[in-house]
């Protein structure tokens, strides 16, 4: 499904894009700020991440990094936030960072 966002077979918010990476608000949003940093390369899960393929989870941080700090984030913080698999609530078979901000987030999760 977000192949189809990358190739602009479906709308988005796109905040966000280079050849490896895609960015884009979440369509239900959980916080003020939530937004996706996206691979473009379409991994199912963390589980099937390769070594060759490791370093795209340091650029998502950083893009999602440089996204959150210009809208203003940086100093009152934020979540960067991976589910893989059933248990941790993945619906999206393509691996994603979720960056949420903008109100108090709790912990330990849900
Ligand atoms: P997951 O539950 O897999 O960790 O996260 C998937 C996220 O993708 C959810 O927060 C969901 O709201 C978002 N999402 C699902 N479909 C779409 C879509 O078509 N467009 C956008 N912008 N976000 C989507």
């Amino acid at each position: 499904m977000f192949i189809k966002i990358i190739s602009r077979e479906i709308p988005a918010t796109i905040l966000y894009e280079d050849e490896e990476l895609i960015a884009f608000e979440d369509i239900a949003p959980h916080a003020p700020c939530h937004f996706l940093v996206v691979p473009k390369k379409q991994i199912k899960t963390i589980n099937e991440i390769n070594e060759n393929e490791a370093y795209l989870i340091g650029l998502m941080i950083f893009r999602a990094k440089e996204i959150v700090s210009k809208k203003g984030y940086a100093n009152s913080g934020y979540r960067l936030v991976m589910n893989c698999n059933e248990d941790a609530g993945q619906t999206v078979g393509h691996i994603h960072l979720h960056v949420l901000a903008g109100r108090k987030l709790s912990w330990p999760p849900g």
